[in-house]
């Protein structure tokens, strides 16, 4: 019999829709049993006389579990393929229910071996709120307080901000600019469809709102010794804390042998490119190339060139990719196929700095 207990909604979405359960191949199946005794949510049955195990409630196996195949020792037990879980927890009300979830039980689930973070929470005050692009929002926030800023921050790092209103509900964006002693800080927001607080920001954040503030984090920051040559690579808003570890390098080695590769889905998504064209300008060493997959910008400033494609075709060019640090941030996705092209291509995995933006 299904047991409510197991076949409750996954997440706000029907147990029944989901389609997740063992099958046997029988004709591997050595009868062992384990499958059966090892399974507290009694999917299986045994058949004691063919001594094979049976699938009999397949609506009890815990969505994305996979503990009877992995300890079958005749490896006789398959599962669909993960990515249709994956798939359920890339749609946005699967993701806010497991917030919500985790948010609602925050007393039972907040962990007593807390790290201590050496960063501060400090509240910081939206100066401008600039729609850059239709998905793309720039915001400057500053201190409120005297002596409360996140001045000493490194170029690459993030922050975490809270939705007013909410203890718990925070976001991580990473800082575009290079720190100037004043705490003043740059972010690059992309529209996410359905997103909480990216749809809070684009329709009803207003300059002078306050918001909780926690920083800097992460570890994405220069780590190259100063006279290898450098890549940086950047996926949509990756071009955030890209743009930051670049400015940082032309101010100080504006010779530097840089390369920017950057990349969109369409080119009329590129955005800030004045700031580009800016630091191409005041840097020799430094070469921007914009990949889009879709369209083209007909006028571009000197030293930036656009090609067609995703990023990775973008770095066909041995002289692109080399003998260089690599500094790649961005959506996840993107990030993955960076790595694979890499690996293939027999770049050492420790030149790779990675900044993912993943969910
Ligand atoms: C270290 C770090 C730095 C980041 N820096 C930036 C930055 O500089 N600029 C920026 O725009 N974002 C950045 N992000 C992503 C950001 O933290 C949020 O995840 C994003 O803005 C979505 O939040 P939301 O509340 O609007 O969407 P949610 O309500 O959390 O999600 C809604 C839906 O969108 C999907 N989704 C959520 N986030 C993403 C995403 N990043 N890409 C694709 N789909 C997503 C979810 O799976 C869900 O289906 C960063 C993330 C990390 C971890
Ligand atoms: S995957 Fe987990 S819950 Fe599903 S049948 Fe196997 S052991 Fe049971
Ligand atoms: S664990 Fe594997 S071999 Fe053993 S009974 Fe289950 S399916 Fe058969």
């Amino acid at each position: 019999m299904p047991d409510p207990k197991f076949t409750k909604p996954w997440h706000g979405v029907p147990r029944a829709e989901i389609h997740w359960n063992p099958t046997i191949l029988e004709d591997f199946c050595i009868g062992c049993g384990t499958c059966v005794t090892g399974c507290s949510r009694l999917v299986y049955r045994f058949d004691f006389d063919r001594k094979k195990p049976v699938v009999v409630d397949p609506l009890n196996c815990m969505v994305g579990c996979t503990t009877c195949a992995n300890t079958c020792p005749a490896n006789a037990i398959v599962f669909p393929p993960l990515d249709s879980v994956l798939a359920l927890e890339g749609r946005a009300e699967v993701r806010q229910a497991v917030e919500d979830d985790l948010l609602a039980r925050h007393d039972i689930l907040a962990s007593p071996l807390q790290v201590p973070h050496p960063d501060r929470i400090i509240t910081l005050a939206v100066a401008e709120k600039t729609v850059l692009t239709r998905d793309v929002l720039r915001l400057v926030l500053v201190p409120v307080q005297l002596g409360a800023c996140f001045c000493e921050f490194v170029p690459g790092q993030y922050i975490e901000l809270w939705q007013p209103g909410s203890d718990h509900l925070s976001r991580s964006y990473s800082i575009a600019n290079a720190p100037d002693g004043s705490g003043r800080i740059e972010l690059h927001l992309r529209r996410v469809a359905g997103g909480r607080f990216t749809g809070w920001a684009f329709d009803a954040m207003q300059v002078g709102d306050t918001l909780r503030a926690r920083g800097p984090l992460g570890a994405f920051t220069m780590r190259s010794a100063s006279d290898v040559p450098l890549l940086f690579v950047a996926g949509g808003t990756g071009f955030a804390p890209v743009h930051a570890l670049v400015e940082q390098q032309t101010r100080f080695q504006p010779s530097r042998d840089m390369v920017l590769v950057w990349g969109m889905r369409a080119a009329d998504q590129f955005y800030a490119l004045d700031e580009l064209a800016a630091l191409a300008a005041t840097a020799p060493g430094l070469w921007i190339v914009l990949a889009a997959e879709e369209g083209t910008r007909v006028e571009l400033p000197d030293r930036i060139t656009q090609v067609a494609g995703t990023v990775v075709n973008a770095l066909a060019d041995p002289a692109l990719v080399e003998g260089r640090d690599i500094y790649a941030a961005g959506p996840p996705m993107l990030l993955r196929a960076l790595t694979a092209d890499l690996a293939r291509r027999g770049i050492d995995r420790a030149r790779l700095n990675i900044d993912s933006f993943g969910v």
